[in-house]
This record gives structure tokens, sequence and C-alpha cells, in this order.
């Protein structure tokens, strides 16, 4: 079904979406009085900014209470002058990604999934993002440069899913995105696209007919596996998004980030459940910080971590409770964080 293509804009006009991603605030001082704060936080941020800079859409920004500067979702994206600070055991690339790069943007970690690196861009610039100093500029091949990994992917039947993620693969124009999965679809052994973005929730607007358009019309099933950490991220904008997606036939599933000061509290993370199941979506993992230089004030001790998983076993059906993980380098999938401490 290729009924979209009218609805693309021509080169020169940007959608809403488009406009409102150029429009993010990229300077500390002006998010700083956007809400209300007092300009002595401006320049450990600035400072940490000029390392990994500011970025976040103005639709976030009004989830934020004014005047708050312990606000869990500002907490998520200002600059912080201990990211300066250089922490043992804190490295530039704690997952592994560069060992599992087949081909220039491809990731072939685990059985019957490939993870595409469709872009650097996002939309957002999280603090504790576990590829803030990941080279896109070689993990990213233009779009017209996708042949080695379809040839690599049409090679191997046991491939049933393509991820497609960055970056944030929806700061992708829809025509390029489509273009890529029309390739996708004439794999023969490809069943399932999966999209990694956080982009619906920091800019719902992203959730438009175009995207409805070729998600609700590849022959493959769609999955789109979001990132929300706080149940404050869900506002009625962002379960309007949500519900089209849903209604276009999309399998949604939301995976966190187990953040110290911003989730790491039972009552949180059991109202986050509560609140991602009424807006459709499911919650997968709740991933243990990955130990990324810049982001050791997040980190969260393995045996609080599984204490909080208690309290959420505890509380809820099953199916509300998502899986503990921890991301390692060469194992065979994301391993559970259960059982013995460390
Ligand atoms: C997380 C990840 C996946 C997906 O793992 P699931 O357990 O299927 O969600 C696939 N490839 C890479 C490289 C990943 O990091
Ligand atoms: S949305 Fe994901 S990829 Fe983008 S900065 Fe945040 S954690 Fe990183």
């Amino acid at each position: 079904m290729t009924a979209m293509i009218p609805v693309f804009s021509s080169p020169g006009q940007a959608r809403p979406w488009q406009r409102e991603l150029a429009g993010a605030v990229r300077c500390p001082a002006q998010l700083l009085r956007m809400l209300g704060l007092p300009q002595d936080l401006l320049p450990a941020a600035r400072r940490a900014h000029r390392r990994f800079p500011l970025r976040v859409p103005h639709s976030f920004i009004r989830r934020m209470r004014r005047g708050d500067a312990r606000d869990p979702l500002l907490l998520q994206v200002l600059p912080h002058q201990d990211e300066l600070e250089a922490v043992a055991g804190f490295v530039a690339d704690p997952v592994g990604d560069h060992a599992a790069e087949r081909l220039p943007g491809l990731l072939h970690k685990y059985h019957g999934r490939v993870l595409l690196v469709t872009t650097g861009a996002c939309a957002v610039h999280c603090r504790y993002c576990f590829r803030q100093h990941f080279p896109y500029g070689e993990a990213n091949p233009r779009f017209d440069q996708w042949q080695a990994s379809l040839d690599y992917i049409r090679a191997d039947a046991s491939i049933r899913e393509v991820i497609l993620s960055g970056g944030d693969p929806l700061s992708l124009r829809d025509d390029k995105l489509a273009e890529l999965v029309a390739q996708l679809e004439t794999i023969g052994h490809l069943r399932i696209l999966r999209l990694h973005t956080r982009l619906p929730v920091v800019l719902p607007s992203r959730v438009d007919e175009a995207l409805l358009g070729w998600l609700a019309g590849t022959r493959l099933r769609p999955v789109v596996v979001v990132h929300i950490n706080h149940p404050a991220e869900l506002d009625s904008e962002l379960e309007r998004a949500l519900g089209r997606l849903r209604d276009a036939g999309v399998t949604l599933l939301n995976q966190s980030v187990l953040l110290r000061g911003i989730n790491d509290d039972a009552e949180v993370l059991i109202r986050l459940s509560e609140r991602l199941f009424e807006a459709g979506v499911m919650p997968y993992y709740l991933h243990a910080l990955d130990r990324v230089a810049g982001s050791a004030r997040f980190e969260v001790e393995s045996r609080r971590a599984r204490d909080l998983l208690v309290c959420l076993r505890n509380r809820l059906p099953g199916y509300l409770v998502p899986r503990l993980v921890r991301e390692q380098a060469g194992a065979a999938s994301k391993l559970p964080l259960e059982g013995k401490g460390d």
C-alpha cells in the first residue's frame, strides 16, 4: 500500500513536527528562564552542555513543573557538572556495540534480530544516553547506502526482525523511512519491523498521517517500543498519539531506564505501569543504567533495583511488571538482573 504519497510534503515545506523539532530548546539559560528557575544553575549546565549539548522540545518542557529544580523530566535533560568528572567503570561504549557492528550501522548481537542505526539524530538529549559518545558519523550510512545491510539481512534466513534505532529513527523523514521499509519488505524471511523511538513521547505531533500510512501499510508486523521513564511524561497529547498508533495496528511496548532521583521509587514505577496500560502500552524493559561516562549520578545500586522490583511484583498483575535487565557486552541477550547480588 503506497497511498500515503500525497501527504508527503515537498522538501521546502516542513511538516508541523519538523518545525517543532527545529524549534527545540538548545540553550540552558532559556530552559531555566522558561521554568522560572534560578540562573545560578547555569554555569555548570553550560560547561556540561559543551560536551553533550542540551536539546529538548517545547512539548516535553510543558510537562515539567515550573520552579522545581528537582522535576523528574527536567533532571533527564538538564546538563550537570558531574558529567565532566571521570568515574571509574563508566566508559564510552559500555554495551559493546562496536564489537557487534557487522557493517556500518548494522548491529547483530542477538539471534533472529538485527538493529539498524538509521541516524545519529535525536529529538531530545537524555543525559544518561548510552550512545552519547557513539561516533554516529561513521555508523550512519546515508539512506541510499543501505544496500550492504539489506544484502546482509537477505543472506541470513535466521533474521526475522529488523529493529530501526539510532539516535531516533523517527527523526528521519517519512519518505526515507517508507523507502527503507519497502526494501525490507522484499526480504521474504522478515516478519517483524520494530522501532525503538522516543520521538512520539517528546514530540507527539510526530505521529501524523504520513507516519501512520507506512506503518499501517507494511506487510511486516509493526512493533513500536517507546521510552517513557516517569508517569508525568504521559499527558493527554501523548496518550492521543499512542492511541493513533494502536489504532493503526501497532503493538506498543515501553522501555524505561532506572534512574536515581527520577524513578527509583516503587510508587512512581507502579504509577508508570498503570498509566502505560491505560494508554495501551505494555511495560517491557526496565533497564539498569548502562555505565556510560558522564552518567554516574543516575546509577541505582543493583540490590535496591531488585528490591524495587519485588515491590512491583507484590502490587501489580504480572503483565504490568517490566523485566529488569542489564546489557552486557558479549551476552546472547539482555540479562535479567535477578538472584545473586553484585
Ligand atoms: C536491545 C537490543 C536488541 C533487542 O533485544 P530484545 O531483547 O529483543 O528487545 C537487538 N539488538 C541490539 C543490538 C540491542 O541492543
Ligand atoms: S532518546 Fe534514546 S537515543 Fe535519544 S538521547 Fe535519549 S536515550 Fe539516547
